[in-house]
């Protein structure tokens, strides 16, 4: 360890062994760990957390490690929730909060960011002049673009705008080694696709320094539409045929959350249509559905996407609560 703290301090990278810290950087979102701080157990600490401000930073901090054999975990905001990042090993903590740095490129309509930026503060930047990245997971707020490169994220208009593997276009990595990769800022290019390597990595590959994005227009038109079914099956049905116009946004909600969101004893599904053409889609999806047409639950559930504080009171209660994703066909 002195050895690492040397190194550190001659590379002028800044670094803390702060109790706070250690205890900040020992966990994700994971239920379990929320259970276990309650009860002021940590699942385990890191010896040391570091906070590169650059590429070269995080280069050297990997450079160092490496030559000593010193296991190193990547935090980005810590709301990933499959314990993938607890530093079970002791060692490095590496925070990639100080890689925060944004270059908007309007005409080409991408952004270059370090890879510590915080999604919603970016998506603040574009709303300002006129854009967005369309990429909303509900953890916008606290989750990072290296994060949601890492995690595969996927975000509540991925149904029409794609998932983060969709948005990326290109990447700067540090290798284990200390090595940095970096493709080209094109559209497609010839060879392997590399960065797709590190989509879902979880920090097994090395570090994800800095990302390229996409973003595209806050759209001019948006119809939001809302139906409601008796039976889970009708609302699917209804789906395949609603997915066909591509919507922005499409979810169905089971009778429990149907009850929970809405106040109605029913099935229920959203669909939103966004950019041109966006009016002309909702009157096919109207004369399509089989459903009972409502009103605002489409509204309800943007006003209230971001609102956890219901399960997080649970939590306190010495309850467990998770979600999980699952496709299928
Ligand atoms: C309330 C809540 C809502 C959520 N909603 C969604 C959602 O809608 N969609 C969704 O996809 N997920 C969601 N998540 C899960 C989580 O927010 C995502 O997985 C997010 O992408 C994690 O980003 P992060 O910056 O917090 O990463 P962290 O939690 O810090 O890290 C997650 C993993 O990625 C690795 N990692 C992080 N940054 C880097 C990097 N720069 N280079 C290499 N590896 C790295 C870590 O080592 C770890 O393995 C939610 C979580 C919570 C708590």
């Amino acid at each position: 360890m002195s050895r690492i703290l040397e190194e550190l301090e001659s590379a002028g990278i800044a670094f803390s062994m702060d109790y706070e810290d250690l205890i900040a950087y020992c966990k994700d979102f994971n239920p379990l760990h929320q259970l276990k701080l309650l009860k002021k157990l940590t699942p385990a600490l890191p010896e040391v957390v570091v906070f590169p401000k650059s590429v070269d930073e995080v280069s050297k901090v990997l450079k160092i490690a490496n030559s000593l054999g010193i296991p190193v975990y990547v935090f980005g905001g810590a709301s990933g929730v499959i314990d993938s990042a607890t530093p079970y090993e002791g060692g490095i903590a590496l925070s990639t909060l100080g890689l925060d740095w944004i270059e908007i490129e309007e005409e080409n309509r991408i952004a270059t960011c370090g890879a510590g930026v915080v999604g919603g503060r970016l998506e603040k930047i574009l709303n300002h002049r006129g854009f967005s990245l369309r990429h909303i997971p509900q953890s916008l707020y606290c989750s990072t673009v290296g994060g949601w490169v890492a995690t595969a994220s996927s975000g509540q208009f991925s149904t029409g705008y794609g998932n983060i593997e969709d948005l990326i276009v290109s990447l700067k990595v540090v290798l284990p080694n200390g090595e940095i990769l970096e493709e080209r800022k094109t559209p497609r290019r010839a060879g392997v696709d590399l960065k797709r390597l590190f989509v879902g990595s979880e920090g097994l590959f090395g570090v994800i320094a800095e990302v390229t994005m996409k973003f595209f227009e806050l759209p001019k038109e948006s119809v939001k539409l809302s139906f409601e079914y008796k039976s889970i099956e009708s609302a699917l049905e209804d789906a395949k045929k609603l997915l066909s116009l591509k919507p922005a946004l499409m979810r169905i909600f089971d009778d429990e959350e149907t009850l929970r969101y809405f106040d109605s004893e029913a099935f229920s599904t959203i669909v939103i249509f966004e950019g041109d053409g966006a009016r002309e889609k909702g009157k096919i999806a109207r004369s399509i559905s089989k459903g009972r047409e409502v009103e605002g639950y489409a509204d309800i559930w943007l006003e209230k996407r971001f609102d956890v504080s219901d399960i997080s009171k649970i939590g306190v209660l010495g309850f467990v609560f998770d979600t999980i994703e699952v496709s299928c066909f």
